[in-house]
């Protein structure tokens, strides 16, 4: 099989097999292709990744920072190195195309390991308090042992915007990728060890929603972030709560992106365009309600369509191809569903709405989809759909698209596009979202905090924000004279 892993788990730094495991197919999106076979982890294997990462953490947190850093920077290096082949591995794992996943997938993830590996070394450095003749200081302190549970739109990603900020804090991670993309993380941890990382400190395992509860519930653990959707998240939350575990949840949306009439209506499209086509519109972070003042609604609309009917869809492994398939065929059937509310609700198909003519075979492809006339209530305008579907809905006024736009359960993020500045941080400012965008949409780089805000999630990843979420304050007083008592 053409992608077969070693093994199915990576623990204490080596692929380990318990073929008694429920089977993992790895299917290649762009041809139904079963391409690896896989096993979810035993109840012994559980126990064996949170063994080996509860002994590995111990003397990992007792490295300097700096001593961490260099790991991670060596593997930042390595990442880059391998870049192709671990980018030709995402698309083979997700079906995206290689022309994104050369330039945004490993790539990201080692940007994400030279980031923190680069300043840890002053990043986890406490403070003294001066407190008359006694004193107190602070240190910043690991947490211990941290489950990752990733989602299938962003494998290697995910595996590095967790392990990345939990290793350089001196964490030790037991990463646990979806079901639906199992191989990506693998590579990042045998790259970990090849770069200097003690074996157990970043394990990976596999398993589904049945293995996720048995990570999230053991006592050892003491954190878990997830990535994955709003009913996922209360689940996981849930149980951590019961457990006074930490938490990152970071979650879904279905994000507004504002465009006034006096934005540079090109950019804009461009904004849109790359906010719900990019990697299949499986992003979370989509701006996928996007409203569009009513002066320039056809202007709009025109450019779109002639622009989304111009996408290369096709062999993910082609250079050319600008939009591969859906990760699989039940998120194809459910973003086909949503097309079919879409056009039952009364909104006006614009372009798209089903499988594309142009491929042949078994892939899992979709047309890119717009619809206008969209309205507040229709079940495409409320619900996640997190496929290629954009909606636009129209408004005319700056007060009411704000309150439109906020009359949503989610809060991940959001944009407007304008060439009044003071408008745009006006209205960023009432905008109910994690992460925000002024005239430009959906760029992440690892420098800047990312994370939603209402039923979206809490806790950020990347930027010196994520180490707050991986790591909590010890204070320590100091008394410097005789201990007094009343009694
Ligand atoms: P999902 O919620 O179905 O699964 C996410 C992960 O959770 C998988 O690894 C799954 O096996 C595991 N899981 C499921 N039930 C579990 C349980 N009860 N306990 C522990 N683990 C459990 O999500 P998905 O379909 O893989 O991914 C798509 C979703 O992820 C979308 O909603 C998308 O918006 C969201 N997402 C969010 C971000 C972000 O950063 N905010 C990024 C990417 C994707």
């Amino acid at each position: 099989m053409k992608a077969q892993p070693q093994a199915s788990h990576f623990i204490d730094g080596e692929y380990v097999e318990d073929t008694d495991g429920t089977v993992i197919e790895s299917i290649y999106p762009a041809t139904g292709e079963v391409i690896a076979r896989l096993h979810a982890a035993t109840p012994q294997i559980i126990e064996k990744a949170i063994a080996s990462a509860k002994r590995a953490q111990k003397e990992w947190a007792s490295w300097s920072p700096a001593a961490r850093g260099r790991v991670l920077k060596k593997a930042a290096e390595i990442m880059r190195e391998r870049n192709r082949e671990l980018s030709e591995l995402e698309t083979l794992d997700t079906g995206k195309p290689i022309q994104e996943t050369i330039v945004a997938d490993p790539s990201s993830g080692a940007d994400s390991f030279e980031f923190f590996g680069g300043i840890i070394a002053t990043a986890m450095n406490g403070s003294q308090i001066p407190l008359g003749g006694d004193w107190a200081y602070t240190k910043r302190v690991p947490l211990g042992v941290v489950v990752g549970i990733g989602a299938w739109n962003y494998p290697q990603q995910i595996a590095c915007w967790k392990g990345a900020p939990a290793l350089a804090a001196g964490n030790a991670m037991v990463f646990k990728p979806s079901e639906v993309t199992p191989l990506g993380a693998l590579k990042i941890a045998e790259i970990l060890i090849e770069a200097g990382a003690p074996k157990g400190v970043y394990n990976v395992i596999q398993g589904d929603r049945e293995t996720g509860p048995l990570l999230v519930s053991h006592p050892d653990v003491a954190k878990v972030s997830l990535t994955g959707s709003v009913p996922t998240g209360r689940k996981v939350a849930g149980a951590a709560a019961s457990q006074l575990k930490h938490v990152t949840m970071e979650l879904g949306g279905k994000s507004p992106l504002v465009v006034f009439d006096d934005a540079d209506v090109d950019s804009a499209i461009s904004g849109a365009m790359l906010g719900n086509f990019y990697s299949t519109g499986q992003v979370c972070s989509n701006g996928t309600r996007v409203f569009v003042h009513k002066a320039i609604k056809e202007t709009f609309l025109t450019r779109l369509k002639a622009r989304t009917e111009a996408i290369v869809i096709g062999d993910p492994q082609d250079e050319a191809t600008q939009m591969g398939p859906m990760v699989s065929l039940a998120q194809r059937e459910k973003v086909l569903s949503y097309i079919d509310k879409g056009k039952a609700e009364g909104a006006t198909l614009v372009t798209g709405g089903g499988i594309p003519n142009s491929v042949t075979g078994e892939g899992f492809y979709i047309q890119p989809t717009v619809f206008a006339d969209v309205t507040d209530d229709m079940t495409i305008a409320r619900e996640e759909i997190f496929g290629p579907v954009m909606c636009v809905l129209d408004f005319e006024d700056e007060a009411e698209v704000i309150e439109r736009a906020n009359a949503t359960e989610f809060g991940l993020s959001a944009g407007v596009f304008t060439a009044d500045f003071s408008r745009a941080h006006r209205v960023v400012d009432q905008l109910e979202a994690g992460t925000l965008w002024i005239n430009t949409y959906n760029l992440c780089p690892v420098e800047i905090p990312f994370g939603g805000s209402k039923q979206s999630g809490f806790g950020r990843e990347n930027s010196a924000a994520a180490l707050e979420h991986y790591s909590e304050l010890k204070t320590v007083y100091v008394g410097m004279g005789k201990c007094e008592a009343p009694y």
